[in-house]
């Protein structure tokens, strides 16, 4: 039962296939009713119509026999005459006064059974056109007529003929036919929605294969289906030229940018070198001089920075990036990075470390890189007077860094966003701090190109930690 109402939540109302599969429900459950019906309407004119045409001939004929035998015998013998010989096996005849008496019958009532024709001739009423009624279990033709004999009215005629086995017969056929449409119209049903899924499968094949295409491998992808129909295999085609496109114009992005940076960061460099100097050596400038050109340098340096960043990540996205890995201690590492960033920082910052010695391998000046990244951030984000620790150990063949601090914290739904590329929390809580939102996109690129990875876990206004975790030497060697 529950696996039934687990397929039924799982269906897509909106869904092709479902669509598909009424609509061709629909369709057939109209054709086949359409037949049913009219099969049914046809059967009823064969089986039935013959006999309502016979007593209406009866109900007809039975005055003009009663005038004639009228003229030749006295009148009562003239009626029960006409009535036999209009008796058939399966027809019945009576004639009732005005007053309801039974003025003459047929004599074969003794067909029917004592209850059925009591039943029948007390019947007083019955329409003019013949009629199919059910009485005792048995059916009938039913009808009757005024008796007109020389102007005057002799009576009510009453016509019945018995059509119990064609009546029989036509419900049977009627009732088969009806679970036979709905056996067939359920039967075509299943049938077109396996059908349908069968012929689906290239299109969830295509929406499959799209689905796993990263911006790594836009230029490869190549979507291949076999056996699938025309139009599909053509849509594949279609998807793969617009692949194509998209794979050129990301390269030209990604060619503009490189180019760019590396344009303007040479200059930059140049002219942070000469602001440096003078602000070295120049000791006759007035403080709104000092000031304009210490702020021009720090400026000079944010954005010689950035486009360092901008350069990273377009030789990372072309693969261009190269590494030099080589085998270190990372204790070193990390009591180097710490000393650096106390000294620009002005603020405490601790190492907890569980092993004397941790050997990597890695790229020893990206790492640092990262780590100094990722301590900035801790800085920016945290109050001056809380430390950021640094926590250092080894869990089988990982080595693993955490930075923590216990600043404003990260929301939840945006821990999964933030290593996106300009990618910023809070645009008015972040301008204050100056970067660009790419800080966390070169710690991944850099961490995952070392082969290790990195993940976050943060509370609101209790800090953050982040967490990098890296293959120790062993492993590699
Ligand atoms: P930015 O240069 O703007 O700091 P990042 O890529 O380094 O860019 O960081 C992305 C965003 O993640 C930041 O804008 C900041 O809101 C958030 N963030 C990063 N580190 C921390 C942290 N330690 N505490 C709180 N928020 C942080």
């Amino acid at each position: 039962m529950n696996q039934i109402i687990n397929i039924w939540l799982k269906i897509d109302p909106s869904s092709l296939r479902v669509r598909l599969t009424l609509g061709v429900a629909g369709v057939s459950a109209f054709g086949l009713g359409s037949l049913a019906i009219w099969t049914s309407w046809k059967m009823q004119q064969i089986l039935i119509n013959g006999h309502k045409h016979n007593v209406e001939q009866i109900a007809e004929r039975l005055p003009r026999d009663v005038q004639l035998y009228g003229e030749i015998m006295p009148s009562s013998a003239g009626l029960q005459k006409a009535i036999n010989n209009l008796t058939t096996t399966n027809t019945f005849l009576w004639i009732k006064s005005s007053e309801h008496k039974i003025l003459a019958k047929s004599l074969n009532w003794n067909q029917l059974s004592y209850t059925t024709a009591a039943e029948l001739m007390s019947l007083t009423e019955m329409s003019v056109k013949p009629q199919v009624a059910k009485v005792s279990q048995r059916y009938f033709v039913l009808c009757s007529s005024a008796l007109p004999i020389q102007d005057k009215t002799l009576g009510k005629l009453f016509v019945v003929q018995d059509v119990t086995s064609e009546q029989t017969i036509f419900l049977v056929i009627v009732r088969n036919l009806g679970i036979g449409s709905i056996v067939a119209i359920m039967t075509i049903s299943v049938a077109i929605a396996f059908y349908i899924q069968h012929s689906l499968q290239p299109l969830r094949q295509l929406s499959q294969m799209t689905q796993i295409i990263s911006l790594a491998d836009l230029g490869q992808a190549q979507l291949y289906l076999d056996n699938a129909p025309s139009e599909v295999k053509e849509l594949a085609k279609t998807f793969d030229m617009m692949l194509s496109r998209l794979s050129q114009s990301w390269e030209q992005e990604r060619q503009f940018v490189s180019n760019v940076s590396h344009e303007l960061r040479t200059p930059l460099t140049i002219v942070h070198g000469y602001l440096q100097s003078v602000l070295r050596r120049q000791n006759n400038l007035t403080p709104t001089q000092q000031e304009a050109l210490e702020t021009a340098a720090l400026e000079a340096e944010r954005t010689i920075r950035l486009l360092q960043h901008l350069l990273d990540l377009a030789r990372a996205d072309s693969g261009y990036l190269h590494l030099h890995k080589e085998p270190c201690v990372l204790n070193d590492l990390v009591a180097e990075v710490v000393s650096m960033a106390k000294k620009y920082s002005g603020r405490t910052i601790k190492i907890e470390s569980t092993t004397q010695s941790i050997e990597v391998k890695i790229d020893y000046n990206r790492l640092k890189q990262v780590l100094l990244n990722l301590i900035d951030n801790a800085v920016k984000y945290s109050e001056a007077d809380t430390p950021i620790i640094l926590k250092l150990n080894q869990q089988g063949q990982e080595a693993i860094i955490q930075v923590c601090d216990q600043g404003c914290g990260i929301p939840l739904q945006e821990q999964s966003r933030i290593f996106e590329r300009f990618y910023r929390v809070d645009e008015a809580r972040d301008r204050s701090t100056g970067g660009y939102g790419l800080g966390l996109s070169i710690v991944k690129t850099f961490v995952e190109g070392m082969g290790g990875t990195v993940t976050v876990r943060s509370r609101m206004d209790q800090g953050s930690v982040f967490t990098i975790t890296l293959p120790a030497c062993s492993l590699l060697e």
